[in-house]
């Protein structure tokens, strides 16, 4: 037996060899939602460092000082439970939002999909529409083409580095950020960050741009999991439209032995990830609606009923009811709202004081002249909250006396550490270890207080 094999075909190959994807554009009502969410989701982005709260940048992340400034609230590394609580509220959302929906956060809000879009209409802007953008590309470069890439490639580079000095203003204070960049005073650190993100951003919307989805992000890989027979999905209703087939608008299509689908092909040329739909259910399909709009336009020509592409369900498309209340969508559904109620009851019930006791290394303790003793402690006291405060020190113990100025102001924020000494009198004194109890409380809110317990010693 002969085998005509060639020698390329030997070789396995990771990722399958693929054209770009020239996307078309595509109006519609679907595209109008994308564009809103994306400009809503944009302006987000973009407005949010510029917040101020009580006098402070009201969300900062401030990596250097370990302190997360979020309105009222600052978190430190301690608290980092609750990053744990809001990326589990996160999770279910995420769950029931799929189980329901489909990948709408992939089509709609996902920061991929919103700057890959906003870059290819600069693209469609600077180097025309699809069918010119192929043409352009395949013939041999000219002056007119080089000038249109390289403003393209311009308008890109600088979208990134907005993009990317935003993101940055996340974790460093805003105003300053822009004002050194006016300066040109950023020093190294901040430079390299902002060109690392600026270089994934333009990277990742003007070139990998459907190969992030398709190769690297982890949710198309397991949402399908989350699907259902009663899950809303981008689907081609098979039955109405086979067989496919071009025709002309007075044809009658029946006695033509044809389906609804005239074959025009726009379902796949505005198809930002280069899918048929009409193959069925895929995992690169990020459910953005633009087929369905170029379907429904084409349908409107022809004078044929929309929604041979649509927002449907397996069970729709099988001619059976789509059952919204399911035991996943209930199940989720209670666990989101169980795990937000727990997140905001441990948000709510945080005390803004964290402090912590240090003996101090250098003597056990002291004896005066009436054998009185004393132990020496440094408090390390931390103020949680965004306001400034006053702070109120005491001990708990009736035998034992406090040689510190009992208020204390700390800044919003801020750390400070405060030497302390406890004094015993030499009657009170029964035990060679004993244990006191310092308490810090919030001046003018007595209740809000934090108690640690630390051992003295008398010999
Ligand atoms: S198949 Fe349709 S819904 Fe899915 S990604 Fe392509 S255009 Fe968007
Ligand atoms: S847009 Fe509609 S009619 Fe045109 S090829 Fe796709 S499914 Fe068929």
């Amino acid at each position: 037996m002969k085998f005509d094999f060639k020698e390329e075909d030997l070789i396995i190959k990771p990722y399958k060899t693929e054209s770009a994807v020239y996307v078309r554009k595509q109006k519609g009502r679907y595209q109008r939602i994308r564009q809103f969410t994306g400009l809503a989701f944009v302006l987000l982005f973009v407005l949010v460092p510029w917040l101020n709260f009580q006098g402070h940048q009201a969300i900062l992340l401030d990596i250097g000082k370990q302190q997360f400034h979020i309105f009222s609230q600052t978190f430190f590394p301690q608290d980092f439970t609750l990053l744990a609580g809001a990326l589990i509220v996160s999770c279910y959302l995420l769950f029931f939002v799929t189980t329901w929906l489909g990948r709408i956060w992939c089509g709609y809000t996902c920061p991929q999909t919103v700057w890959t879009f906003a870059y290819i209409w600069v693209e469609e802007w600077l180097e025309g529409s699809r069918n010119q953008r192929i043409k352009r590309d395949k013939q041999p470069i000219t002056l007119d083409t080089l000038a249109r890439k390289s403003a393209k490639h311009l308008i890109w580079g600088l979208m990134a580095f907005l993009t990317a000095t935003t993101f940055i203003s996340y974790f460093l204070p805003a105003r300053a950020l822009y004002l050194d960049l006016l300066q040109w005073q950023w020093d190294s650190l901040t430079t390299l960050w902002v060109l690392f993100f600026a270089v994934c951003t333009y990277g990742n919307a003007g070139w990998l741009r459907e190969k992030m989805c398709i190769y690297m992000c982890p949710y198309s890989r397991f949402q399908s999991a989350m699907f259902d027979k009663n899950t809303l999905l981008v689907a081609y209703n098979k039955l109405r439209g086979e067989n496919r087939g071009a025709r002309k608008r007075k044809d009658d299509p029946k006695a033509l032995g044809l389906g609804d689908c005239v074959d025009c092909n726009l379902c796949v040329e505005v198809c930002p990830v280069g899918i048929d739909i009409r193959n069925g259910l895929q995992y690169e399909c990020i459910n953005c609606g633009a087929c369905v709009d170029a379907c429904d336009q084409t349908m409107s020509k022809f004078n044929y009923a929309k929604g041979l592409i649509s927002y449907t369900s397996e069970n729709a498309l099988l001619g059976k009811k789509t059952k919204l209340f399911r035991a996943k969508i209930i199940g989720y559904g209670i666990l989101s709202i169980l795990a937000m109620l727990f997140m905001v009851y441990t948000i709510e019930a945080r005390v803004p004081i964290e402090f912590s006791v240090l003996r101090d290394r250098g003597a056990l303790f002291q004896l005066d002249f009436k054998d009185n003793v004393t132990n020496s402690y440094l408090l390390k006291i931390t103020n949680k909250s965004q306001i400034d405060r006053k702070f109120n020190i005491s001990v708990l113990n009736n035998n034992v006396s406090l040689s510190v100025d009992n208020n204390i102001f700390i800044k919003g924020g801020e750390i400070v550490s405060v030497p302390v000494h406890l004094t015993m009198t030499s009657d009170a004194i029964k035990e060679r270890v004993s244990e006191v109890s310092l308490q810090v409380s919030v001046s003018d809110m007595p209740e809000v207080k934090r108690v640690t317990v630390t051992k003295f010693f008398a010999n």
